[in-house]
């Protein structure tokens, strides 16, 4: 955990709103996950936070990376080239998948010429492909429930299951080839279970394919959706470890390689928010806390992704249930209706959340003039 002290030091030295990365607590989200899930390569999903310092450090931790946008691979590629050119090629399905299923068709034409990893769910993605960016490998996304996931994915992507090996022969028939299959279980995945019944979906549809005559797919992505322990009543991701490695040692051949597109659960624990207090008043009998960073700026999350963050206090005190809003002039702009905060914080002093590193500043703006948070990176 970074020290209290620190997040104070650094927001005297560079003021706020001030974002903190902590490359220590990056580089121990991953060693967790390569720690109780060995036999899975993590592609971290860079929309979680697509800052290029978080990405280089991952990509020295020995992380492989999910895009779903050209800039997005642009980030990734960067620190490819940096690699021997002849050995360029093989690193690019071994480093980046291209996991949205919808891609613009400029977007195929720039893509072609790396010859890349990519998602796909429909016909008329398979019809794309052939014609703009024929060099490609394909994995077929699997639509999967995702019941009790924080954030729904299923409802945009992935082909249903009685569809898949159809789509899996066409595409062979268009002179592609389905390297494996993926499927995402929802955002925030508390319910284990939806983990278990996608693995045996795909291991139903793997086969169902063998059965059919189509021997070609060596992989299968088992997506993001490893919940952060935002607070206890997330279970250990050692739990879920073991559920996940017995499924699929049980349900798959030891030769297929397994990969996973973990965002959130790599960078949420390695970002702070250190804010200032630039207001106070009482509202209808309540404590009115106006700090300078909001829903807008880092506080994003709490509109895009349905998550809530903690606001603490540096300084002690009486603590009373208080809202907390973010400094623009919209009522949307809240951070929390019953955050308990002393009630004796002044004018400038600091307040700061943990575990904001996931979908935060990957989604903030600079709505009404506020500027987004500054960003400062520790322990690189
Ligand atoms: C958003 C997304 C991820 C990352 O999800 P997390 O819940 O942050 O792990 C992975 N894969 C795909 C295809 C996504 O859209």
């Amino acid at each position: 955990m970074t020290n209290l002290s620190t997040l104070q030091t650094l927001a005297k030295k560079h003021g706020t709103p001030l974002f903190v990365i902590d490359h220590e607590q990056l580089r121990r989200s991953y060693a967790l996950f390569k720690r109780h899930l060995p036999r899975v390569q993590a592609y971290y999903a860079v929309k979680a936070n697509p800052n290029p310092e978080i990405v280089g450090t991952l990509f020295k931790a020995g992380a492989s990376f999910d895009v779903a946008s050209m800039p997005e691979f642009m980030i990734v590629h960067k620190y490819i080239e940096g690699m021997p050119a002849k050995e360029r090629q093989d690193w690019i399905w071994d480093k980046i998948i291209y996991a949205n299923p919808i891609k613009a068709e400029e977007t195929l034409r720039e893509l072609d010429q790396y010859k890349a990893l990519v998602t796909f769910d429909n016909s008329e993605e398979i019809r794309k492909i052939r014609k703009h960016a024929p060099n490609s490998g394909l994995v077929l996304r699997l639509k999967v429930p995702n019941t009790g996931a924080m954030v729904e994915l299923s409802s945009k992507c992935g082909a249903a299951p009685g569809e898949a090996v159809d789509l899996i022969l066409e595409a062979e028939k268009n002179g592609l080839t389905v390297e494996g299959l993926s499927f995402h279980v929802g955002s925030q995945t508390t319910n284990f279970d939806n983990f278990v019944q996608a693995l045996n979906l795909a291991a139903n549809i793997y086969k169902e394919a063998v059965d059919r005559g189509y021997t070609k797919m060596n992989l299968l992505d088992i997506g993001g959706g490893f919940p952060v322990r935002y607070d206890d009543s997330v279970k250990p991701f050692e739990e879920l470890a073991k559920l996940i490695n017995s499924e699929i040692k049980r349900l798959f051949p030891k030769e297929i390689q397994i990969l996973a597109e973990p965002g959130r659960f790599l960078v949420a624990d390695a970002g702070y928010t250190v804010s200032k207090i630039i207001g106070k008043a009482v509202r209808d009998g309540k404590l009115c806390y106006y700090i300078d960073d909001g829903v807008y700026n880092s506080f994003s999350g709490i509109i895009y992704d349905h998550c809530k963050y903690k606001i603490e206090s540096f300084k002690k005190g009486v603590k009373e249930i208080c809202t907390v809003f973010g400094p623009t002039c919209d009522a949307l702009d809240v951070i929390s209706m019953s955050e308990e905060l002393p009630s004796n914080l002044q004018l400038g002093d600091l307040v700061f959340s943990r575990k904001i590193g996931a979908y935060s500043t990957a989604s903030a703006t600079s709505f009404n003039g506020f500027p987004p948070a500054k960003i400062v990176h520790i322990n690189v």
